[in-house]
């Protein structure tokens, strides 16, 4: 690992790897984190076509890279790469940090941990008791179940497009008695306190089909997307009447945090990077 004062050696080499990856803020992020931090790297964004993605780590890795973000859609890919597991990554089955240590491929899952996070500490809600709704069943909802369950929700529901995947998704979280898992169609009559978007739906600007009763009084929505409008889930949570509604973009800067100070060994200063952040994607207009 590189100081700021080892002038001699060339940066450490991160990046992102994603498709699309085009829109991540994860440079920028790292960037900044590693000027606060008093750390020399580097941090790029890197485009990996569906099927390369083995190809492209082994391709970092052997570049002397030292770590990578990982995004849609190669979360479960990562979790079968990494040669060793966090127990977080183990808990989730889905990898979002990878570290290239002595040949070994480290693999961890910051996205629970930086959501909680950000839903607790930043936005100030309380899970204890409370009935939530967890809606996809891909990489980042994998990585948020444990982290939610460890705060005893009342409920903790998982509904996907495909119901399949998340009936697998339960089964491998079968000791959570909190935990029930279906499709969108089951949600019919249902009513929760704090809604969480873990589809990639918004991403591609297209609004989940779901009834209108979902929204409890005085209900949360929150949506792990981020962008410079309101993504289409918090629009539907508007018209719906939900109290509060957040972007992901604390939790973006929070997980990123979690990753740096798992590379680094030093925990980044986080304080009035979101409001930069908005700030950057309404002048970039994204
Ligand atoms: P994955 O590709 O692993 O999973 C995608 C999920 O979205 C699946 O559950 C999939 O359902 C569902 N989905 C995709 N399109 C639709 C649609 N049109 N209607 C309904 N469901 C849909 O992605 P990730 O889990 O890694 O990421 C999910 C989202 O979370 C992304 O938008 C990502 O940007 C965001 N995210 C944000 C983070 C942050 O820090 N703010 C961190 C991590 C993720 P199915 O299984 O049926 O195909």
């Amino acid at each position: 690992m590189s100081s700021l004062f080892d002038f001699d050696a060339p940066p450490d080499r991160y990046a992102v790897m994603g498709n699309p990856v085009s829109h991540s803020l994860s440079p920028r992020i790292h960037t900044e984190f590693a000027r606060r931090a008093r750390q020399r790297l580097e941090y790029t964004a890197i485009q990996v076509d569906e099927g390369g993605f083995a190809q492209a780590v082994g391709n970092f890795q052997g570049a002397g890279g030292k770590g990578l973000n990982i995004t849609v859609p190669f979360k479960q890919p990562a979790f079968a790469l990494a040669e060793r597991l966090s127990e977080r990554a183990e808990r989730a089955r889905a990898v979002n940090t990878l570290r290239f240590d002595a040949g070994t491929i480290y693999g961890d899952n910051t996205d629970g941990a930086g959501l909680v996070r950000d839903l607790c500490v930043n936005l100030g809600l309380n899970i204890t008791g409370r009935r939530v709704l967890l809606l996809g069943a891909g990489g980042a909802a994998r990585g948020a179940i444990a982290p939610l369950l460890d705060l005893h929700p009342a409920t903790l529901v998982v509904a996907n497009r495909h119901v399949d995947r998340a009936r697998e998704l339960r089964s491998d979280f079968a000791r959570a008695d909190a935990l029930r898992a279906g499709g969108f169609d089951d949600l019919e009559g249902e009513a929760f306190d704090l809604l969480i978007n873990a589809t990639s739906a918004s991403l591609h600007g297209e609004a989940l089909k779901l009834p209108a009763s979902l929204l409890a009084s005085g209900a949360w929505c929150y949506d792990m997307m981020y962008a410079a409008e309101p993504t289409p889930f918090l629009k539907w949570a508007a018209v719906y009447g939900a109290a509060g509604t957040s972007d992901g973009l604390g939790m973006l800067v929070e997980q990123a945090a979690e990753s740096f100070a798992w590379w680094r060994g030093v925990r980044p200063d986080t304080s009035g990077m979101v409001r930069s952040l908005r700030e950057y994607l309404r002048d970039r207009g994204a």
